[in-house]
């Protein structure tokens, strides 16, 4: 997370009111935040206009301040891109399911080839072939066979004699005779698109007609993913993406540019070398690497806490001179509200989303609206004195907060006990003794 959207959230988040100019700086340092994540700048030009869209017309939830409300429009919006975690392959109800591996050249075609041919066998019990179209190099071939000897997969090959496109249709008929249900065809890339690959790969696509092709997207590509995309999606009509290199430490934006341009499901991420290093997509956890959400989520609770404490201490200043009010009492209630607000945030954490659905925020949300309204109908008077509250005013607060004189006399009850409390661990606090208490 850059130093300055470090220091544009420090600022939005301390204030109260999400204005069109503190979230045009805010948005301003999202942009700079998603470039340097190596999102194409068409993509996050659409986004940041649509994200604005979306947090202009939401009201700011008194729970979350400014800063957690653009975090979580912002957050939400990219696990939206991202699409859903759930995309398995499409397996044939019956006979040949046939899989196409395409991508440039070093994306990690090969290797996804082998980790896919490995993870369906073991935990879906398929049994797969692995077909060697990749022939412009004889090391290619090798590689593909040392890896299929790993997971004990046969592979297919006719050595680089045989064109890919008479391998590809010898392998449909050699598997369909050996009883094969999943053939996967690694095939050859490129360091950049040129016509003859496209060719050799839809004509492969043409004889196999693949219930899946799955395009390898290197997450350490930057901008010029989004031509390379273009040109395989436009030509092969993708089904799928393999997001591989996961675990190098670029933070894979482009992976939203290419979200963005086929708008088909990441099906497997590669996370290593190993043939184990394979996973399904989780686009909240991608999210939060994109934007830097770790620093940003930590960044909200220290600013939470320091309003929190702030307020607080006012507040307890007073109370430890015997000063408690409506005011006070109010205080205390948003201090709770803001503990609420936790619940929401626990919600963007994988894992704790479950949690915080079991909560009953409802009930206990309601009677605490209801008093915070009650006092906020008050007038300043009234809330330092509430002594002077007769039935006509009653009255008029019940109406300018839409409940009734019996929750406002509950309300004003509830205080009068708060208020001996406090009285009494004031005088103790300066020495006096805690009624009750012997000695
Ligand atoms: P291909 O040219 O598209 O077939 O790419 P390869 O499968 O041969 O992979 C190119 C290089 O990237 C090899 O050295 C692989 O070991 C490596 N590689 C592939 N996938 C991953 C991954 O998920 N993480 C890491 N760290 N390396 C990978
Ligand atoms: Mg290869």
């Amino acid at each position: 997370l850059s130093d300055r959207l470090q220091k544009t959230f420090k600022n939005i988040t301390g204030k109260g009111k999400l204005t069109e100019k503190n979230m045009n700086d805010m948005l301003r340092e999202v942009r700079m935040s998603l470039l340097e994540a190596d999102v194409n700048y068409g993509v996050v030009k659409d986004f940041i206009a649509r994200v604005k869209e979306k947090a202009m017309g939401t009201e700011v939830m008194t729970s979350l301040n400014p800063g957690q409300m653009v975090v979580k429009i912002v957050h939400d919006e990219i696990v939206d891109l991202l699409g859903t975690q759930d995309a398995p392959l499409n397996y044939k109800a019956m006979g040949l399911t046939t899989i196409m591996m395409v991508g440039l050249q070093g994306t990690g075609k090969t290797t996804a080839s082998a980790k896919i041919a490995n993870v369906i066998k073991k935990k879906q019990s398929r049994n797969p072939l692995l077909v060697a179209c990749d022939v412009i190099r004889p090391a290619a071939i090798e590689q593909l066979k040392t890896l299929g000897e790993t997971i004990g997969v046969e592979v297919f090959s006719l050595g680089v004699e045989t064109k890919a496109l008479e391998t590809a249709q010898k392998a449909m008929a050699y598997a369909q005779e050996k009883g094969y249900d999943t053939v996967i065809f690694d095939t050859a890339g490129r360091l950049h698109i040129d016509e003859e690959l496209m060719q050799e790969l839809q004509d492969i696509k043409a004889y196999v007609h693949p219930d899946d092709i799955l395009l390898t997207v290197d997450a350490m590509t930057g901008q010029d993913i989004v031509n390379v995309a273009n040109s395989f999606h436009e030509q092969l009509d993708v089904t799928g993406l393999v997001l591989t290199k996961l675990d190098g430490d670029s933070r894979g934006g482009g992976i939203l540019s290419v979200r963005a341009i086929t708008n088909v499901p990441v099906k497997f991420v590669g996370l290593g070398e190993k043939i184990e290093d394979l996973d399904v997509f989780h686009p909240d956890r991608m999210a939060d690497r994109i934007l830097g959400m770790g620093d940003i989520l930590s960044l909200v609770e220290q600013a939470q806490e320091k309003m929190d404490m702030e307020a607080s201490a006012k507040s307890a200043n007073r109370m430890m001179n015997g000063q408690f009010t409506l005011t006070d009492m109010l205080v205390q209630y948003e201090q709770i509200e803001k503990m609420g607000s936790l619940g929401g945030m626990m919600k963007l954490i994988p894992g704790f989303s479950q949690m915080a659905g079991q909560i009953d925020e409802d009930k206990a949300d309601s009677k605490l609206k209801k008093s915070k309204a009650i006092i906020l109908s008050m007038t300043p008077e009234e809330r330092e004195n509430p002594s002077i509250l007769r039935a006509s005013r009653k009255n008029r607060i019940a109406k300018g907060s839409g409940t009734s004189v019996a929750d406002v006399n509950r309300c004003i009850n509830e205080f009068e006990k708060m208020k001996t409390v406090m009285k009494q661990m004031s005088s103790m606090a300066k020495g006096g003794k805690m009624p009750g208490m012997g000695g």
